[in-house]
């Protein structure tokens, strides 16, 4: 099954609509509401799981953008620190994407952002913590 981690921000005009509920009914898709912040005087925010066709989930997220809700890709919150990695390998046996892959005949260890759904698995089996998960500091200035 197609999985996306997204950010979504929503103006303080729109906090109190039902839009997300709408996801399951109109596109077919599963989520999975993952934290959330919302403040009814100003704008939420919602780490939210999206599940399902590719295309639908495609078809999800335009149609959240299209109410104005602001929605970026949690993988963009996730990075690998390039001076702690030295290339051990231990995190490419579990990221369920491939997003971590060794290349050969190099066996350099890639990380590619585009294929990471940001599930955060990766974090506690690097013996050195390189893989960095930025979302507390994205949700912070919601207390
Ligand atoms: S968070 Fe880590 S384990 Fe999960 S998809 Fe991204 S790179 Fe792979
Ligand atoms: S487990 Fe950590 S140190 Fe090892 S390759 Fe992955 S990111 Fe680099």
């Amino acid at each position: 099954m197609y999985t996306r981690i997204y950010v979504l921000r929503f103006p303080q005009e729109i906090i109190d609509q039902p839009i997300i509920c709408h996801l399951v009914k109109r596109f077919d898709v599963e989520f999975n509401i993952l934290q959330a912040a919302i403040d009814l005087r100003e704008e939420g925010m919602m780490v939210i799981e999206l599940m399902g066709h590719e295309e639908n989930v495609g078809r999800a997220v335009s149609y959240l953008r299209e109410q104005q809700v602001s929605v970026d890709r949690l993988a963009a919150s996730i990075r690998r620190d390039e001076d702690r990695c030295f290339q051990c390998g231990a995190c490419t046996g579990i990221c369920p994407t491939g997003a971590l892959g060794i290349e050969r005949p190099a066996m350099a260890v890639r990380f590619d952002p585009e294929l990471c759904t940001g599930c955060g698995l990766c974090v506690p089996v690097c013996p050195v913590r390189a893989m960095e998960v930025s979302l507390r500091r994205t949700m912070q200035r919601f207390g």
